[in-house]
């Protein structure tokens, strides 16, 4: 099924998944409206930067499609822990499901079983524009003219929301909730046409930013990816239907056969006819996928850019190691998403790579307000060293990017106590200098440590040995970007499309609003459309 200019519609008996395009280089529900304890921001994750969602969709009569949403929102709840919510079709009727919290925390039986038919896009969410409020959680639900209701979920960040939200408005839209999302929806539900083809060509026309979108009406799934292809989407087979999912990962996860990633600029529908898909015409052939998914936000084992993350995370340590190489005895990796590159790094050495550190899996999912011994006690919480493996021993630590440096200092500061001689840190990344405005919450440009401060400035201040950071066309050699076809806008500045300096993820928050608007209100955690 490849993607063509104008609409091309085939039977769904007609697509063929084929062998999977990868090349392996190497080898209860939450209170309403409330953050529920276990999701809320985490002190020592503050040194991570946040992404901003996860979508899926299914298409597939017969199946249970609730649940297959559910467990595919289980396998993306990496990218979002705000908040999850399930809609599905039947083909005449809607049912929306949203709480806060976690996927598990925001769906009991009970809300699965009343979610009926045979279509489903599910969404969990980290905010990067509207505060973490239920009214925020999606799928969002939107009215269009001749009967059109549509309910849509979104990955990534629209820059021009302001001015659209006031567009839509004039054009009669009313909004309940503050994000970005809202605005997308009302537009594509909004907007002038009748077929998809002429909804998404508009849409894109106006739309700047990211936004890989699921969207639902009565009876057909409609996948979007943005122009530039910021974030990931991708389409397999699943039983008689199919399945649109963030990353591929979601379609193993529930036994569905992964066909191949959505283009930048493809609308996908898929209905009781088959699969139609098109390019919109003026969709430019450089693309800006961005670069950080590879690095941190996607899972090891989803496919990007038509290659095995963990493969390609194994070959920015091994450029790593090329560019900092250092005398040692042992490599280690910042677990657990550093570990990819740390191997990668051991192996190109020719070094061993051990197990140092040992991560507190579920202190990363609770959070604790700190008290002042805690914060003391500090990274310990989240990691213990292993003494017996580490002492004595020259290490490499590897980890695959630092934002605002806090923990790193912690963490030397226990393998030093567990008897390390020498600690190098080398960070799979380049520097981080400037923030995000495609849908990755990083901190304020003035918190970021490098925007801030030299290297060895930066050693100093984590009490490394020594330190080392992957340069810019090491990492885009090693995700095997040619030019122009990944944004890497937080390592140079320079973006795809004009942003503005600093972004306001409160932006409608904070913005007066017409007395024509109904007050915000939380709506029920289950809504029959
Ligand atoms: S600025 Fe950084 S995090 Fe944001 S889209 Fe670009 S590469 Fe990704």
């Amino acid at each position: 099924m490849k993607p063509r200019r104008g609409y091309h519609r085939v039977a769904l008996s007609d697509v063929d998944p084929g062998p999977p395009q990868v090349r392996r280089r190497h080898g209860s529900s939450a209170p309403q409206g409330q953050l529920p304890q276990t999701s809320r921001p985490n002190w020592l994750d503050s040194d991570r930067p946040r992404e901003a969602c996860g979508v899926v969709g299914v298409y597939a009569p017969g199946d249970d499609v609730a649940n297959v949403a559910y467990f595919g929102l289980f396998a993306l709840q990496h990218r979002g822990q705000e908040s999850a919510g399930i809609a599905t079709a039947d083909g005449r009727n809607m049912v929306l499901h949203t709480a806060m919290g976690l996927v598990a925390q925001a769906f009991r039986g009970e809300d699965l079983d009343r979610l009926t038919g045979h279509i489903a896009i599910g969404h969990t969410r980290y905010s990067t524009t509207g505060a973490p409020k239920r009214s925020n959680a999606q799928p969002i639900i939107a009215y269009g003219e001749n009967g059109l209701t549509i309910a849509l979920g979104h990955n990534g960040n629209v820059i021009n929301a302001g001015p659209l939200r006031t567009e839509m408005e004039e054009w009669g839209a009313t909004f309940t909730g503050t994000s970005d999302t809202e605005v997308i929806a009302e537009m594509y539900a909004k907007a002038p046409g009748t077929t998809w083809e002429e909804r998404s060509a508009y849409c894109m026309r106006r739309l700047k930013g990211a936004y890989s979108l699921t969207i639902m009406t009565k009876d057909q799934l409609i996948g979007v990816r943005d122009p530039l292809g910021i974030r990931p989407l991708c389409i397999g087979k699943f039983g008689d239907g199919y399945i649109l999912a963030s990353e591929s990962c979601a379609i193993d996860h529930v036994g569905g056969e992964f066909i191949r990633e959505i283009e930048p600029g493809e609308t996908v529908v898929i209905d009781e006819n088959g699969v139609g898909s098109f390019m919109w015409s003026s969709a430019r052939d450089a693309h800006a996928m961005c670069i950080f998914e590879h690095i941190y936000f996607a899972r090891p084992d989803s496919i990007l850019n038509g290659n095995l993350n963990q493969a390609t995370r194994a070959e920015m340590g091994a450029r790593l190691a090329r560019e900092h190489p250092v005398e040692a005895d042992m490599v280690i990796g910042v677990p657990d998403s550093a570990i990819p590159h740390a191997v990668g790094y051991a192996n190109e050495i020719g070094v061993p790579y051990g197990e140092g550190l040992v991560r507190n899996r579920y202190v990363g999912r609770t959070f604790i307000q700190p008290s002042q011994r805690m914060r003391d006690i500090g990274v310990g919480m989240k990691f213990n060293a292993l003494p017996e493996v580490i002492r004595g021993k020259r290490l490499v630590v590897v980890e695959d990017s630092i934002v605002r440096g806090t923990t790193k200092s912690r963490v030397v500061k226990l393998l030093r106590n567990a008897g390390a001689a020498e600690i190098h840190v080398r960070i799979a990344s380049p520097p981080i200098i400037s923030t995000c405005h495609f849908g990755v919450d990083m901190a304020s440009i003035d918190e970021l440590i490098a925007a801030r401060k030299t290297v060895d400035e930066i050693r100093d201040l984590i009490g490394a040995d020594s330190l080392g950071y992957l340069s810019v066309d090491g990492l885009r050699n090693a995700v095997q970007a040619e030019a122009g076809t990944f944004c890497s806008g937080c390592f140079t500045g320079k973006y795809p499309i004009p942003v503005q300096l600093e972004m306001n993820k409160m932006e409608f928050e904070e913005a007066p609003r017409p007395t024509t608007r109904p007050a915000r209100t939380e709506p029920p955690a289950t809504l029959w459309i």
